[in-house]
């Protein structure tokens, strides 16, 4: 068997692995615990795989019904390795299978007689399977934390029993990994002030699909929605995680002074299951939508898959991201990329991606008040939103490509392992 995969786009190169213990690339998004870094780990392996690289991406299987691999694209699948109960477990319990997920994925390469010279990790819990495979075999790591405990501790009433051990993995990882990759310059501050001053980081951020998000207008998406042109429509998507703030948007629709003037359209899309923990949060949130007379108003179109996304984003007049925390926030560049303004918190990657006054607005978190305001002016003045959406799109579609971000990631692979010749594959045969 040949370690080297070549496609017709590009020279050969090596075989990667992108490791996400919890966040599987190949299942639905928007449910709970899938979203952004499942989001990311399949749209950068793909596009990496566009770029010649063989991109396997190893995940944690959680049914038996899931298939072991799945192939995506030529050059790119999902690998799923059996560690723990293959059944669902919450993310803080996850870590106690971790050791069985590093000899999972050494058996696996012995299988394919094969060995990653590079991994890329993501999340605290794959970081710490990265630095384990370093004991066993020259390994460049590449680690992006997707959410840091440091910060999110902070936003949160209660501290998880992991939290000790997630703290020490992150900053181990941070001080040994090859290079941290930060999606924001405020992540990257957040790693520094929060972390450790050691280590280095590169900053490079997530993408968006921009031929997808973007290729629709919004009178056809409120034609497919069957939604009257006339209405000011508030969007937003995400799953159902009272960090994600909804219930600030929901306070925020309330004390709207556009409420008695205009037809407002607020539509609350994301997926959840019953019994599940993100369904206690939409029962939260519907309550608090009645208690404030805006069921009328209000629409729940649950999970939305990806063709669905594109129509909604499109047909919205504002987006709203009213996270406490956000490390980065996909959704804030999808609706952008979609022409459409954000009104967003001022925290986090927002503040990167979010140009206020340009390209939307920011708003304190948690400040329902600031929230009406923004989002008022922002569809009081149909001349502006649309300069606002249209600067927006043009900011997205020159730095915020998948196509671009893998460009930038694959530079970065290929420098590490030129610098780092030990980690070069080992000559295999099958
Ligand atoms: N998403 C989706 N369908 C939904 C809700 C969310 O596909 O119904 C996707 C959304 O488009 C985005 C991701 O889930 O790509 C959420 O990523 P983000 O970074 O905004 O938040 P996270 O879930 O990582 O906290």
């Amino acid at each position: 068997m040949t370690i080297i995969f070549q496609n017709q786009q590009s020279q050969p190169k090596q075989r990667i692995a992108l490791i996400s213990v919890h966040g599987d690339p190949a299942i639905e998004i928007g449910k709970e615990e899938a979203g952004g870094q499942n989001v990311y780990v399949r749209q950068v392996g793909k596009a990496l795989a566009e770029q010649g690289w063989q991109v396997d991406m190893f995940t944690r299987k959680v049914s038996p019904e899931q298939e072991d691999v799945v192939e995506h694209s030529p050059g790119c699948r999902t690998v799923r390795l059996a560690a723990g109960p293959v059944d669902f477990i919450p993310r803080d319990e996850i870590f106690d299978h971790a050791p069985e997920f590093v000899q999972q994925f050494l058996a696996f390469q012995s299988r394919e007689a094969a060995t990653y010279p590079l991994v890329h990790t993501n999340y605290w819990i794959s970081s710490w399977v990265g630095m384990e495979l370093k004991k066993h075999q020259p390994l460049v790591q590449v680690h992006t934390y997707h959410s840091l405990g440091a910060v999110k501790y902070r936003s949160v009433s209660q501290i998880p029993m992991i939290a000790a051990t997630r703290l020490a993995v992150e900053k181990s990882c941070l001080e040994s990994a090859e290079r941290i990759v930060a999606t924001s310059p405020q992540e990257k501050e957040h790693m520094r002030s929060l972390v450790s001053t050691q280590g280095a980081i590169d900053v490079i951020p997530c993408g968006t699909d921009v031929e997808r998000f973007g290729a629709i207008s919004r009178q056809s998406a409120r034609t497919k929605l069957g939604i009257d042109p006339n209405k000011k429509v508030i969007l937003y998507v995400g799953r159902f995680d009272p960090r994600k703030g909804i219930e600030t948007l929901v306070r925020a629709v309330g004390q709207s002074s556009l409420r008695s003037s205009a037809d407002l359209q607020l539509i609350i899309g994301g997926g959840s299951r019953p019994g599940q923990s993100d369904g206690i949060e939409r029962d939260r949130i519907e309550g608090i939508v009645a208690e404030l007379g805006l069921t009328e108003i209000t629409e729940f179109p649950g999970r939305l898959a990806d063709d669905a996304l594109a129509i909604y984003y499109a047909a919205a007049d504002v987006c709203v991201v009213p996270s406490h925390y956000e490390p980065f926030g996909l959704v804030a560049i999808e609706a952008m990329a979609s022409q459409t303004p954000v009104v967003a918190s001022d925290v986090g990657g927002l503040q990167f991606t979010v140009v206020p006054e340009e390209t939307g607005l920011l708003a304190p978190p948690k400040d329902a008040a600031a929230f009406a305001a923004a989002i008022d002016r922002i569809l009081a003045d149909p001349e502006w939103q649309q300069q606002l959406g249209q600067a927006a799109r043009t900011r997205m579609v020159d730095k915020f490509s998948w196509r671009g971000v893998a460009a930038q990631l694959s530079d970065l692979y290929t420098r590490l392992l030129t610098e780092q010749p030990t980690a070069a594959p080992k000559e295999l045969s099958a």
